[in-house]
């Protein structure tokens, strides 16, 4: 049995790991991939130490400084986490079927992007549908684009594309709600246009996206709720006229959602689904702890996910040490 599980490679698992490996606890880092949301940033001008880096550079210091702790790390995707034979420790359960025992275990999993759930979009994911537009936006160099969602990252989504000369129809369910600054900036390109109040509909195409269909949900007195067919819109929109957008790339900008689906009934999460965790990162579970985006602290940013990792494996230390 491990003595220490962290599971998730971005700021706060990695540094939660650096801080145990130098506590000899020898941890064992579980995660999908290295640096999670910050390899999707260009810039961060808000880590301290550093005026501006990329993201993905700035994860490949915290790699360098995983690796000079040897810590040991797997690439693999949590399905399940259980409680151990009579309560002791915990079992994680791998996509692979691979399983794993911990006595202390610390969650940061942080967050993913909320998905449309319209039909098209799952079977055109890395094929016209993205959800980063910092990573993908330049492979739509002067393309037809359609970009989801009225808020910042939306609106800064469809600056990007506007930038590499793609013609962008901004899509939002609602009115566009993003700084008005950002909003100057793109509302009178010639290639934007706007549709505020409307519905996405379905994603269509061949091998790769070819289009997009919209409804007007403005005359219906749509509240903006998800509708039957869990799409974004009023639940008015079956009644409106629909639009179809031949476009190659969309890009959903709805906002994340954290990953804490694989704790189960285990922990309590808030209304937004974080996990709640205490001023020590503690769960409520004896031995669990959770750090970072995926858990109900205030502020996601880098240097706050590092900061929470730290903290909680100070609290798997000193809970390994007297309590376990
Ligand atoms: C576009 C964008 C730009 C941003 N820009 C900035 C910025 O400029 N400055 C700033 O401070 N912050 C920025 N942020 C926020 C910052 O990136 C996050 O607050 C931070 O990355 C959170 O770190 P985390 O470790 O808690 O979670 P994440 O970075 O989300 O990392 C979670 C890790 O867990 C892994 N994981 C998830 N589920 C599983 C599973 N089931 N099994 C195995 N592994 C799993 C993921 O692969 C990933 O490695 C930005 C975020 C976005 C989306």
């Amino acid at each position: 049995m491990h003595k220490l599980i962290i599971i998730g490679a971005g700021p706060a698992g990695m540094t939660a790991g650096v801080y145990a490996a130098r506590k000899g606890l020898a941890p064992l880092v579980i995660s999908e991939d290295i640096g999670g949301q910050a390899n999707w940033t260009k810039n961060v001008e808000n880590y301290m130490g550093f005026t501006d880096i990329g993201g993905s550079e700035l994860m490949d210091r915290f790699k360098e400084h995983m690796d000079a702790q040897r810590l040991t790390y797997e690439a693999r995707r949590v399905k399940a986490i259980r409680r151990g034979e009579n309560g002791v420790g915990f079992v994680i359960q791998c996509d692979d079927g691979r399983e794993y025992q911990t006595r202390a275990l610390i969650i940061a999993t942080g967050k993913r992007p909320r998905m449309l759930h319209v039909p098209g979009e799952a079977e055109f994911r890395g094929k016209g549908v993205s959800y980063c537009a910092t990573c993908d936006a330049p492979l739509f160099r002067n393309a037809d684009t359609a970009v989801i969602g009225g808020g910042n990252s939306g609106a800064q989504a469809a600056y990007d594309l506007l930038q590499l000369g793609a013609d962008v129809h901004l899509i939002t369910n609602e009115n566009i709600t993003a700084d008005r600054a950002l909003v100057e900036k793109i509302s009178a390109h010639p290639k934007l246009k706007i549709y505020e109040k409307h519905q996405v509909r379905r994603i269509d195409g061949g091998a790769m996206v070819e289009g997009i269909t919209i409804a007007d949900t403005s005359g219906t007195g749509g509240t903006g709720g998800a509708d039957s067919t869990g799409g974004v819109g009023g639940p008015d929109a079956t009644a409106a006229t629909e639009i179809r957008l031949p476009v190659a790339g969309v890009f959903v900008e709805i906002g994340l959602e954290p990953n804490s689906q694989i704790l189960g009934d285990i922990s309590q999460l808030n209304d937004d689904r974080e996990i709640r965790v205490d001023c020590q990162c503690r769960t409520g579970i004896d031995g669990l702890f959770a750090a970072g985006d995926v858990t109900d602290v205030y502020g996601k940013q880098i240097i706050i996910a590092a900061s929470e990792g730290a903290k909680a494996a100070l609290a798997a230390s000193e809970y390994l040490l007297y309590k376990a």
